[in-house]
């Protein structure tokens, strides 16, 4: 594995390699970008263009036209990988139809839920900042999960904000998410990616992020014989265990409801996460006082 890639990626970078092999060969590569305030599918051909996919986007990204547009390539007998949220692969597949599924490769992502952008774009507004001017947004790094946009967090670098802490309590997905019929080990894709959760690997290692890669087809067999990354084989049992959303969807959080009243009633985000999870709440900033402190020292 090719550690600039490993470091910059998410989690352990295979979405980042399969894509690079994907356009040294040719083929044109489908996935999401952050732009001028949105989350939203684009084409890339190059290196380069492929560059500005890397990264988990923590919300429901935009689809508008891209099957379309990926379609228009199928036909012109281009080869294209589509890499993405589980939905928006199946609605892919059922876009390109058998017709044209030869040329169509697919990756999606195990996917714990995503919550609409709006949720995001406020809880900038409720810090003074505007999503639409970022010019860069990450969401986690490797294990960490917390909003980091142009080099400024929204509390102690490395502890969790309130938008990444109601992202994993699932606080306030799409509805759609906790009944999601793709949250199963029964994949839809050629390859899923996700997080190693629960690997035996050593912990410097587990450090620089490890993927996890379920290959259900031929064509994934294909993506992963392009090579570039250093593959381990993992019982499929264990990765489930550590993995729930390879089982099931998310259950609902029981502060949901309470959590979009609040929001209908202009409470800010930061507060409602804080009465919902009081004690996690405290325990990050506890992690961020213990963290400042150290950095004095
Ligand atoms: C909303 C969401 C929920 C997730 N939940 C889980 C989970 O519960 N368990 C788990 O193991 N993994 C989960 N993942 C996947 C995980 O975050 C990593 O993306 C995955 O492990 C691949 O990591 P990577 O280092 O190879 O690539 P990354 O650097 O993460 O990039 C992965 C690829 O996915 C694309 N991508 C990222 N975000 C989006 C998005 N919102 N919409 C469409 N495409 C996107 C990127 O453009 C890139 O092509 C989730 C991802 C998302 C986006």
């Amino acid at each position: 594995m090719d550690p600039e890639i490993r470091k910059k990626s998410s989690s352990g970078g295979a979405a980042a390699v399969l894509e690079r092999e994907f356009v040294r060969t040719g083929g044109y590569v489908c996935s999401c970008v952050f732009s001028k305030g949105r989350f939203e599918y684009r084409i890339g051909k190059t290196e380069e263009d492929i560059r500005l996919f890397s990264g988990s986007k923590y919300v429901k990204s935009d689809p508008t036209g891209i099957y379309q547009q990926v379609k228009e390539l199928l036909k012109n007998g281009k080869k294209v990988l589509f890499v993405g949220l589980p939905c928006h692969v199946a609605a892919m597949i059922r876009v390109a139809g058998e017709a044209l599924s030869e040329r169509l490769y697919t990756i999606d992502l195990i996917c714990h839920g995503s919550p609409s952008p709006q949720i995001l774009d406020l809880f900038f507004k409720q810090h003074g900042r505007d999503l639409a001017g970022a010019d860069h947004v990450s969401f986690r790094d490797k294990n960490r999960f917390y909003i980091d946009s142009d080099g400024k967090t929204f509390t102690v670098r490395n502890c969790q904000d309130a938008y990444s802490m109601g992202f994993l309590y699932s606080l306030f997905y799409t509805e759609n998410c906790y009944a999601c019929s793709y949250a199963s080990v029964e994949r839809i894709s050629d390859i899923t990616l996700g997080d190693a959760w629960g690997s035996e690997l050593p912990d410097a290692e587990q450090r620089k992020g490890i993927s996890l890669i379920l290959c259900q087809t031929a064509k994934g067999k294909e993506l992963l014989s392009a090579g570039g990354m250093h593959l381990q084989p993992v019982d499929i049992q264990k990765a489930m265990a550590a993995n729930r959303q390879l089982c099931a969807p998310a259950s609902v959080s029981t502060q949901r409801a309470y959590f979009f009243d609040q929001l209908k009633n202009g409470a800010q985000i930061d507060r409602i996460v804080k009465k919902c999870y009081p004690k996690s709440f405290r325990k990050q900033k506890l992690k961020g006082v213990l963290l400042t402190l150290k950095l004095k020292k």
